[in-house]
């Protein structure tokens, strides 16, 4: 497991929470108290939850979507580690990408790093042009600034919404 230095500590993520499989409202639910379990990962807030449309394949039941915001010792690396892991443990199966899924998390933000490499995106792609997730954002953090755009969640929605 990666932990920081300690001047790093306590870095601030959003993490992105998704279900369109089963007792949805039950999986964000699991999925948040299986990470708050964590002893590296303290919650700091949840979002109202929003039933949307599928993205991708339109032929999927509805997702039900939350955001969390916590704060963490682990890297950007470990945490997704511990987000697979939590999916694997909520009965995920690698399926087709953007097809029906039981949870998906997603590492929205991290402190306001950019990060591309194989494994790892963040800010996750292409979130700005995405109401599931900038709606329940903006319910915790409208003022987050997304550090690529270098406009706020507000601002990202508002252009989104037209
Ligand atoms: P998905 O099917 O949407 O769950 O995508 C899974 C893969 O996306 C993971 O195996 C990650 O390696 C990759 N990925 C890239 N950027 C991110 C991110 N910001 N958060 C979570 N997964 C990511």
């Amino acid at each position: 497991m990666h932990v920081l230095r300690s001047e790093e500590k306590n870095s601030i993520a959003f993490i992105g929470l998704g279900s369109n499989v089963g007792n949805r409202r039950d999986n964000l639910k699991k999925s948040i108290e299986h990470l708050r379990k964590n002893s590296n990962i303290t919650l700091i807030a949840v979002s109202l939850q929003y039933d949307t449309e599928a993205f991708g394949y339109k032929e999927q039941p509805r997702f039900l979507n939350a955001v969390m915001k916590i704060t963490t010792t682990l890297d950007p690396y470990a945490l997704l580690n511990e987000l697979k892991k939590t999916e694997r443990l909520m009965g995920r199966k690698n399926g087709k990408r953007w097809g029906p899924r039981i949870i998906d998390l997603d590492i929205l933000f991290y402190n306001s790093q950019v990060i591309e490499c194989k494994e790892l995106t963040v800010p996750h792609a292409d979130l700005h042009m995405r109401w599931f997730v900038l709606k329940p954002m903006s319910d915790i953090e409208p003022d987050f600034e997304h550090p690529i755009f270098q406009k706020t969640i507000s601002q990202l929605l508002e252009e989104l919404n037209g």
